[in-house]
């Protein structure tokens, strides 16, 4: 008899950018000085990535050798920590500078 229900249907084929951003997940991130962001890597805990916001792309631009060597060559490339200080940025976003009239600002 055919399996008729399809709903448990596992998605195995996860493409290299959702693994990096899996891998993401366990990447700790901090402020870094004088601007940008420092996130740890998973290998290494003393070994630090330096990543900011490139001014005329608005792009996060990492110092890990990923990104180095393959962000210019990918358009949209994204290490795993790139996927890590965004989350970071988006969490302190909602908790300092949201604000919900600026959105029914823009909507009226
Ligand atoms: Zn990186």
């Amino acid at each position: 008899m055919k399996e008729k229900n399809n709903r448990a249907k596992k998605i195995e084929d996860f493409t290299p950018a959702e693994q990096r951003a899996a891998r993401g997940a366990r990447v700790e991130v901090s402020d870094a000085e004088p601007y940008g962001w420092m996130a740890h890597s998973e290998a290494d805990p003393e070994r630090v990535y330096h990543l900011y916001c490139e001014p005329q792309s608005k792009r996060l631009v990492c110092t890990c050798a990923d990104f180095v060597y393959r962000g210019d060559a990918e358009p949209g490339y994204e290490c795993k920590h790139v996927s890590a200080v965004l989350k970071y940025i988006g969490r302190r976003y909602l908790q300092y500078q949201y604000d919900p009239r600026r959105q029914y600002e823009r909507a009226a």
